[in-house]
């Protein structure tokens, strides 16, 4: 699921995925199967952000396993990078129901795994994927509201509590699957992103 050269990485994130499997700060807990924290590497440079899990990641466990995620790998190979090579999130680790955007108070009761994440790994370039990603980091980031159409692609210097870290919002993969124009999008950021020096 996850691999880290630190072993006390590894120790933090396991604590926090058991915490998660039995969490019930928000309603999503009562549709879940799995509590998916996420997956790949806990010493990379670049996290990804999606939004929630769907049907699939949340009888698995595992994030992007669908039809998005063979697009995410697809779109990763491109620009040079694998699932090992990154680290793949959600903001919401459970499944909401029916694959319902989460509400902005499932984001925020479950925001402080997102924050303990980001912590555990310590990332230089932050890619949050979607609306619901975007909208997360920019609110919490004083950046106001954003729609990724405006937004994707571009740069944000962040001051995260283990430093400095790039923010670069993408296209969600899901929303590109039947969309060419956005697919070739998310791959001129994706090859952007892949290339780009922490600040
Ligand atoms: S979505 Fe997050 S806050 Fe809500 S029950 Fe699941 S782990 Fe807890």
């Amino acid at each position: 699921m996850y691999h880290s050269a630190d072993k006390a990485k590894t120790t933090r994130m396991n604590a926090l995925r058991d915490r998660a499997q039995i969490c019930t700060r928000c309603g999503l807990w009562e549709s879940r199967t799995n509590a998916v924290v996420g997956s790949g590497c806990l010493d990379a440079e670049i996290v990804l952000v999606g939004e929630a899990p769907g049907r699939t990641e949340d009888e698995s466990g595992l994030p992007f396993v669908g039809r998005a995620g063979k697009l995410l790998d697809d779109i990763l190979g491109k620009a040079g990078l694998s699932r090992d090579d990154v680290f793949i999130m959600n903001v919401v680790k459970c499944r909401p129901p029916n694959n319902r955007r989460p509400k902005k108070g499932e984001v925020d009761a479950c925001e402080r795994f997102i924050a303990e994440q980001l912590d555990i790994i310590r990332p230089r370039v932050v890619a949050p994927m979607g609306n619901s990603s975007i909208s997360y980091f920019f609110e919490k980031h004083g950046l106001g509201k954003a729609v990724v159409g405006d937004v994707h692609g571009g740069e944000y210097e962040i001051e995260g509590g283990w430093g400095v870290f790039k923010l670069v919002p993408l296209y969600h993969p899901a929303a590109a699957i039947y969309n060419r124009r956005l697919v070739e999008e998310l791959e001129r950021d994706m090859k952007r992103l892949a290339g780009l020096e922490g600040p």
